[in-house]
């Protein structure tokens, strides 16, 4: 039975943020857990689904292999994930070695070719401005490179690492399993096919040594929280030949002290004041770009949103771009001098009812509910 799209399961897409998976899995468990089911066969096993959904969608390692491999890339007996600690290297091998392995029948390490290196992945965060508009940035990735000294065999210079002698240097061995004849990677070379008799001392027999790579990057504009770009072969290197892992870039935005963004708009509250908002005004909105002269006509209530075209940010890959949405927030004024309190009193004495045109429809709504 094939399985279905873990987002789909969830009932979000594909840039769902952590929130919004979060929530959609509680709001669907809830719906079919089992003790609210009791005896339904298919809740349960809906049930079954959404978890095992959630499970990859909320870990963001597991989801990023997930967009990237599909089920398989998340399969539970695949053994993978970025997880091999301090230095970050991700052993997508294992699940590719798995899959081919079990069509093709032949192992990940059979020598030919070499191993391919990790992928890695990189954290970076950038500025509000920065994800809107783009920017050219250089990291220093710290990652392994083949040691100069024994030209990344591991071998001491003047040796040469020999064949191993468990499995006759073809990384394999057979082992029985009932009535099945199986190979899996030679315990002793660790599937490499070769042995280092004499280890290089600048290496210590792994043919590689720690270093920093500077890696220029170019982000595009409007890229948010959770995009990932993709730099094919600065990965950590291969061995026997085999050719480097890709790097992986996940992006994170910092928070704005005044905008936020949802899609490609930008949201900004304004604060105006009730004689502002009553009398009309031009005030300065803060936008990407510099400030801008808004019109705050006569009469303005608390929450009416204003929009400013094309000041939002650009579309990721793409044309146009989104619009700032400025939000009125009417502000009640407060510490009041004695003098501020007389005017408010005598203009509440001069303002009778009906110029609050919310308040006086409510009020009429009031008289013919309770007369
Ligand atoms: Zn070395
Ligand atoms: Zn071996």
């Amino acid at each position: 039975m094939s399985k279905r799209d873990y987002y789909e399961v969830l009932g979000v897409n594909r840039n769902a943020s952590d929130t919004e998976i979060k929530k959609a899995y509680r709001k669907l468990a809830i719906q079919c857990h089992p003790d609210k089911n009791p005896g339904d066969h298919a809740a349960e096993e809906r049930f079954k689904e959404l978890s095992e959904a959630y499970a990859v969608l909320s870990d963001g390692q597991k989801r990023a292999l997930y967009d990237q491999y599909g089920h398989a890339g998340v399969d539970q007996s695949g053994g993978f994930g970025f997880s091999s600690g301090g230095f970050g290297g991700t052993p997508f091998e294992d699940l590719f070695g798995d899959i081919f392995g079990d069509i093709f029948g032949t192992g990940r390490r059979s020598g030919r070719g070499g191993r391919r290196g990790d992928d890695l992945r990189y954290n970076l965060s950038i500025a509000f401005e920065e994800a809107a508009f783009g920017l050219e940035t250089k990291i220093q990735l710290p990652r392994h490179q083949h040691c100069e000294t024994c030209h990344g065999s591991g071998a001491k210079p003047g040796t040469s690492p020999v064949s191993c002698p468990s499995c006759s240097g073809t990384g394999q061995v057979r082992f029985q399993q009932g009535f099945f004849s199986l190979t899996r990677p030679c315990p002793d070379c660790q599937g490499e096919g070769k042995k280092v008799v004499d280890p290089c001392s600048n290496c210590h027999g792994t043919g590689l040594v720690r270093s920093k790579k500077n890696i220029s990057l170019k982000i595009p504009a409007g890229i948010e929280t959770g995009n990932r770009l993709k730099l094919t072969g600065e990965g950590e290197p291969g061995s026997q030949g085999g050719p480097p892992g890709d790097l992986y870039v996940v992006i994170s935005v910092k928070d704005h002290p005044i905008f936020q963004r949802e899609g490609n708009n930008v949201l900004c509250e304004l604060p105006v004041s009730i004689t502002q908002a009553a009398l009309g005004c031009e005030l300065e909105v803060p936008t990407l770009e510099g400030k801008v002269k808004l019109k705050i006509p006569a009469g303005t209530q608390s929450g009416k949103v204003f929009k400013l075209a094309d000041k939002g940010i650009p579309v990721l890959q793409g044309y146009g771009r989104g619009d700032q949405l400025v939000v009125a927030r009417v502000e009640t004024p407060t510490k009041l001098t004695a003098r501020q309190k007389e005017l408010l009193e005598e203009f509440a004495r001069e303002a009778g009812e009906d110029i609050h045109p919310m308040g006086t429809s409510f009020f009429d709504k009031v008289k013919e509910l309770f007369g």
